[in-house]
């Protein structure tokens, strides 16, 4: 059944209205239910993904992950990736790398974060997590409000003009996400223990103070703030079937 205009903002309206206070794995269900393997999860297996993957490997261990291997990674990063899905027995994990001819011609010395982040997260980010969406009907975040800037305001359900994007975690809180994971005995992203509350790749992440904003240490002393994979962009027809 397909949902247009505004049909779609109704769907997601509602939606969000009956999930708005679920706990995460209710959400996690609901989303599974009405969008099956039409649903991704995109994960950067960061400081505190495991929650969500761990929870997602309880519900749908095979659903796709979509990790974006920006060629900029920590190394750190790429080893937790392998070892992480491989404990939870996540067997969907796809690793997007930016396309060839886009770092040919852009970025050839890979020094583009240096002038232009805007355009280094586009070709290393955006652009490949379209191309990889483009076959969704939907995805999975691990954005959480206190994570303050533009988060604050994040929905549970919500719409980015391409799919219906579900936040599970949006209302946990820090001292939640820190329990699931003792609880669930789940692995610290190895750079936690240095002083990286929120990690990306190695050129745009610094480590905070203690009491900074967890994001503070990213494209730290640029106005940026998110890499775009969140911005709206074009317009298709969503594809979710059922009732709310
Ligand atoms: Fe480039 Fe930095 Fe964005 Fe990574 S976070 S894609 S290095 S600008």
């Amino acid at each position: 059944m397909a949902y247009e205009g505004s049909e779609d903002m109704d769907l997601v309206d509602a939606l969000n209205a009956r999930l708005r206070d679920a706990e995460p794995q209710e959400i996690l269900r609901v989303a599974v239910e009405r969008l099956g393997d039409q649903l991704a999860l995109v994960s950067s297996f960061g400081s505190e993904s495991a929650v969500l993957l761990h929870m997602v490997a309880q519900i749908k261990p095979d659903m796709p992950i979509l990790f974006l291997d920006t060629g900029m990674l920590f190394g750190q990063t790429l080893d937790y990736r392998r070892q992480l899905a491989a404990k939870l027995g996540l067997s969907g994990v796809r690793d997007l790398r930016p396309q060839f001819q886009d770092i040919a011609i852009h970025d050839p010395s890979a020094d583009l974060w240096k002038t232009d982040t805007d355009a280094c997260c586009n070709i290393r980010k955006v652009l490949p997590l379209d191309r990889a969406l483009a076959g969704f009907g939907g995805w999975i975040t691990g954005r959480k409000r206190f994570q303050g800037g533009d988060r604050l305001r994040l929905r549970v359900v919500e719409r980015n003009e391409h799919q219906i994007k579900f936040n599970p975690l949006a209302n946990w809180s820090k001292e939640q996400i820190d329990a699931y994971a003792v609880e669930h005995d789940l692995p610290p992203h190895p750079l936690v223990e240095f002083g990286y509350p929120s990690i990306g790749c190695w050129p745009c992440t610094q480590p905070v103070e203690e009491g900074q904003d967890e994001r503070s240490g990213r494209w730290a002393g640029s106005q940026k703030t998110e890499c775009g994979i969140h911005m709206p962009r074009a317009t298709p027809t969503l594809e979710v079937g059922g009732d709310i």
